[in-house]
């Protein structure tokens, strides 16, 4: 009678839940974020300065929204 096989899950899990943790992000990055700014907007497509990606907060929404759907 060994007990070997008991010892093992335990060893495991606990490399496992090490590991996973730090990596989990709370807060994943919106679509929008990683756009770079072009001089129009992404959403409307109208005209702005070099530093904005849209025109507006709606326009902003608008387009996280359909990037979801596009996933
Ligand atoms: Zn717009």
């Amino acid at each position: 009678m060994e007990t070997v096989q008991e010892s093992l899950p335990e060893k495991d899990a606990s490399v496992e839940a090490s590991v996973a943790a730090p990596l989990a992000p709370s807060t994943p990055l919106r679509a929008r974020h990683s756009l770079p700014p072009k001089g129009s907007c992404w959403y409307c497509e109208k005209p702005l300065d070099s530093v904005r990606r849209f025109c507006g907060k709606e326009c902003a929404d608008g387009f996280d929204e359909e990037a979801e759907f596009t996933r």
